[in-house]
C-alpha cells in the first residue's frame, strides 16, 4: 500500500567508510514504489533492511566513482545467485559514460559465464539535460563541481520533493535545482580546516548549508562525510549559515518527505 514517501539512508560515509558505516546510498520508497540513489561500497547490506534485491525498483547513480557504485557488484551476485526471485531485470540508469566504466569493471571478471551484468540489470545512461520519469516520480539533474561528470540528482512526486547534491564543490547548478525543495540532501565531505588543493570538488559543512540557505530549501541533511567530522560539528557550523532545520544522516536514519 502506498504510504507517505520516506527517505532511508543506506549509507552515510565519503570515500573511506567510517567504522560500521557504509557509503554513499539513499533509497526513498513509499511502500508500493522504491528508488535508489547510489550505491556505494558496504552500502546493499543496510539497504536490505528496508527493500530487497527482489524489489528495488531501480537505481540511479549519480557518478562513477566507487563510493557511489561498486555495491552493484554484489547486488549483480544477489540477483544471480541469491534466493529472492524478481519477476523482471533491475534497471540501473548511469551517469553518460558509465556504462563503459562499468563494462571495464566487470570485465576483471570475464570467466563467471553468461553476461555478467545484462543477465540481470538493464543498463541505461540518463541524459542530464532532460527529465527522467521513473514510477510516478520526475527527476532532473544538475552537472555538479567534481573530479569527474557527476550530477544532482531531484526527486518530485506528488508534491514532494528532494534534491541530491551527489559530490560537489560549492555550485550555483546545484543550488539551483535544489530551488525550494522539501529536503536537500548534501554532502559535507570537507573539514572546516580543510582546503582543497587546485580544482575544488566537495563542500565542507559550512558550504553545504549555504547551498542550502541560497536555495531556500526546507531542510538540511548533511551526509557524505568522514570519520574526522563529528555529526555535532558539523551541526553547529552549518546552523552559522542555514536557519532552517538541520540533520546529520546516519546510517539507517530514516526522513519523511
Ligand atoms: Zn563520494
Ligand atoms: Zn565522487
Amino acid at each position: 500500500m502506498s504510504a507517505n514517501p520516506r527517505l532511508i539512508v543506506a549509507g552515510s560515509s565519503s570515500s573511506v567508510p567510517r567504522p560500521d558505516r557504509a557509503c554513499s546510498s539513499y533509497l526513498i520508497e513509499d511502500g508500493e514504489s522504491s528508488v535508489v540513489f547510489d550505491l556505494g561500497s558496504g552500502s546493499l547490506a543496510n539497504l536490505r533492511r528496508y527493500v530487497d534485491y527482489d524489489r528495488v525498483g531501480a537505481i540511479v547513480i549519480s557518478h562513477m566513482h566507487a563510493d557511489h557504485f561498486l555495491d552493484l557488484i554484489p547486488l549483480r551476485y544477489a540477483l544471480c545467485y541469491g534466493s529472492r526471485q524478481r519477476k523482471a531485470k533491475l534497471p540501473i540508469y548511469l551517469p553518460p559514460g558509465g556504462l563503459a566504466t562499468l563494462k571495464r569493471l566487470v570485465s576483471a571478471f570475464a570467466d563467471e559465464g553468461g553476461e555478467f551484468l545484462t543477465d540481470v540489470f538493464t543498463l541505461d545512461e540518463y541524459d542530464p539535460s532532460r527529465p527522467l520519469a521513473l514510477d510516478g516520480a520526475k527527476l532532473r539533474f544538475a552537472p555538479t563541481a567534481h573530479f569527474v561528470p557527476a550530477f544532482a540528482i531531484r526527486w518530485q512526486r506528488n508534491g514532494a520533493s528532494l534534491t541530491y547534491s551527489a559530490d560537489t564543490a560549492p555550485d550555483a547548478n546545484v543550488t539551483a535545482l535544489a530551488r525550494g525543495c522539501d529536503l536537500f540532501l548534501c554532502e559535507a565531505t570537507l573539514r572546516l580546516d580543510e582546503r582543497e588543493i587546485g580544482p575544488r570538488g566537495h563542500s565542507s559543512g559550512l558550504e553545504a548549508a549555504e547551498m542550502a540557505r541560497d536555495a531556500g530549501v526546507e531542510r538540511l541533511v548533511l551526509t557524505h562525510y568522514g570519520e574526522e567530522s563529528t555529526a555535532a560539528d558539523l551541526d553547529v557550523v552549518a546552523r552559522t549559515r542555514y536557519a532552517g532545520p538541520i540533520v546529520v544522516a546516519d546510517d539507517h536514519a530514516v526522513f519523511s518527505l
